[in-house]
């Protein structure tokens, strides 16, 4: 459409051309393109460096108006936007009052958590200061506008750069949110002023605010460095019943203790009233400069984007959050997270019994391996009730160095010998580098206690191995230790892990340790690696065993570790917990009628 055609809507006219501060996707630019679009009127943006670009764009005939903002609820005034308003005899057209929604964005993929540099314009920055502070260890960079600190961010290939932005800056450079409403107000309004150079062209006119809305005239001044100068002069507009919808003061540089004020007050200097008290208060000021009278309007905040809640939006959160998991995990414990095998891996363990795989696998015997009478009968005794493998400690890692230490070696062959004995493979402890090589060639699976879980060296041994190792939770071990423990023996090369939750220290004493049941949902999310259960050292009492046993196949675990015992209270080690062979065989028949897969 040309300018010529004069029954062409106002939209279609020729577009209004205003300068702003920064580049598109900046707020100056977002502010501008709601208000234009909302008063039917074309723009042509042209985005500049500074703040003084934008006034001489407007003077030079570059641009017909300008945008500056001049204060903002929490920074305070922009003085540098008054002064050029003031220096420059810029003409306010109308101010906009715009409700920031300052978000963190993000390259897609970035969590909060990676965030270690946070870009923006150093207004934005101060109006952000406690939410910044949640994010340790993040350093900010400032940035000229927040459209450019979109921009970089988007540019650069780093996950760990993040631009607090409006939302419009992320849909331009394909960045996501990682967090809204991180202002420390949630009223954040910033005050632009749209100006015109000297006189207003007509197509300015349609900018105007509509008649009939508030109007507002800003002034600066000083006055005399005397004692009730400012109240006589603030007293002038108080008697002609002006408000004042702003002040604020500095100190003229250079001139001792004089003070410039930035005054705001409701009406127009059209308004015969006012235009008479400006007049008076001209005697009570060293300066008095008027900047002129606008029109105020309240831009609404740009619609939040994010949909209303709902079923989808629950299940894009769901999605979101299953996203950060697996981010972290990928980068902690690549070799563990479920993401490097989502279908889940089976670690078979000998005499065709699979963990991880389409059955539920209980694995039984002592706490230590005593005699060969007592290894022997528990390994028959379970195995008759359906265990399909054997456990037993023959080096034992006892708190008190004058309990049974364990048979070791000797302890070795007679678990060995039962479990040809009974056809089932054979689960032993492994307390240090140096048995690693024996322990291998004569078990089946390398159980690593949980008072080594940590013991780096001895991951990175049973990782060189070619035994399952079962990896027991360590007794203040938080899940994503646990995994990274995992990760030293897969990134040895043995894919063959199943990770065991034991029970933790917490301050409830009534049971030995807390079973974090909690643990086999969440482990079963982060990683591919089959989860087991051993209720017997989680609760330590034998008559809580039973329900436990039920509940861990019920959360969905792939198997059981118990203690059995001929002879509970003779037991050498961890008698409290020991079951009978006719508690095992209640437990037994319990888990028949527990639905699985959970
Ligand atoms: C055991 O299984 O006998 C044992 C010592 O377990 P944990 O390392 O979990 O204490
Ligand atoms: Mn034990």
């Amino acid at each position: 459409m040309t300018p010529t055609d004069e029954s062409a809507p106002l939209a279609d006219q020729a577009a209004v051309v205003a300068a702003y501060q920064g580049i598109e996707g900046s707020y100056s630019s977002v502010a501008l393109e709601a208000y234009f679009t909302a008063r039917g009127v074309a723009l042509r943006g042209l985005g500049v460096r500074t703040f003084r670009d934008v006034a001489t764009a407007v003077l030079g005939g570059r641009a017909e108006v300008g945008l500056l903002p001049i204060d903002n609820a929490i920074s305070g005034t922009i003085r540098d936007s008054y002064d050029l308003l003031a220096q420059y005899e810029l003409l306010p057209v109308v101010e906009l009052q715009w409700r920031m929604e300052h978000q963190l964005l993000g390259r897609p993929g970035a969590t909060l958590s990676d965030i270690r540099e946070v870009h923006a314009h150093p207004l934005v920055l101060a109006e952000c200061g406690r939410f910044l502070a949640t994010l340790s260890g993040a350093r900010v960079v400032p940035a000229e506008d927040t459209g450019e600190a979109a921009r970089s961010v988007a540019e650069s290939a780093d996950a760990s750069r993040a631009a607090i932005a409006p939302l419009e800056a992320a849909d331009l450079h394909g960045l996501v949110s990682l967090a809204h409403t991180i202002a420390d107000h949630p009223e954040n309004t910033t005050r632009f002023i749209l100006f015109c150079g000297h006189p207003c062209l007509d197509a300015v006119r349609r900018l105007e605010a509509d008649p009939g809305s508030a109007r507002k005239t800003s002034l600066l001044l000083s006055t005399r460095h005397e004692r009730g100068a400012l109240t006589q002069a603030l007293g002038v507009l108080a008697e002609a019943g002006i408000n004042l919808a702003k002040l604020e003061s500095r100190p003229k540089l250079g001139k001792g203790w004089e003070v410039l004020f930035y005054l705001d007050l409701e009406g127009d200097t059209a308004e015969p009233h006012i235009a008479e008290a400006l007049q008076r208060l001209d005697e009570h000021t060293t300066s008095l400069q008027i900047i002129g009278s606008y029109g105020v309007v309240r831009t609404p905040a740009a619609a939040p984007k994010a949909p209303a809640p709902s079923c989808a939006s629950a299940r894009a959160v769901a999605e979101a959050d299953a996203q950060a998991t697996e981010n972290a995990a990928a980068r902690n414990y690549p070799k563990a997270a479920r993401s490097s095998r989502p279908q889940g891996t089976r670690v078979p363990i000998g005499y065709g019994t699979v963990v991880g795989g389409d059955e539920f696998v209980v694995i039984a015997g002592p706490c230590s391996i005593e005699s060969r009478e007592q290894i022997l009968a528990t390994s028959r005794a379970v195995v008759d009730r359906g265990a399909r493998a054997l456990r037993g400690g023959a080096f034992k890692p006892r708190t008190n160095p004058y309990s049974f230490q364990g048979l070791g070696w000797e302890g070795v062959a007679l678990l060995t010998e039962a479990g040809r004995a009974v056809g089932a493979p054979v689960i032993s402890e492994v307390m240090s580098v140096d048995q690693v090589e024996g322990l291998a060639r004569a078990v089946d699976v390398l159980q690593i206690g949980a008072r080594n879980m940590q013991n780096f060296d001895l991951l990175r041994a049973v990782g060189k191995t070619s035994r399952p190792v079962l990896l027991k939770r360590g007794l203040s071990a938080s899940l994503d230790e646990l995994l990274a423990a995992a990760e030293y023996v897969l990134a040895e090369g043995n894919p063959h892990v199943i990770l065991c939750e034991r029970g933790i220290r917490t301050f409830e004493t009534a049971t030995r340790n807390t079973l974090d049941l909690s643990a086999v949902p969440v482990l079963k999310e982060r990683t591919h690696l089959p989860v087991v259960v051993d209720p017997s050292h989680g609760v330590g009492v034998r008559r809580w065993i039973r329900p436990l046993c039920r509940a861990a196949k019920s959360v969905g675990a792939d198997g059981l570790m118990l203690e059995v015992h001929p002879d509970p209270p003779r037991s050498k080690s961890d008698a409290d917990q020991a079951l009978t062979f006719d508690d095992f065989a209640t437990i037994m028949q319990d888990l028949q009628k527990i639905p699985w897969p959970a």
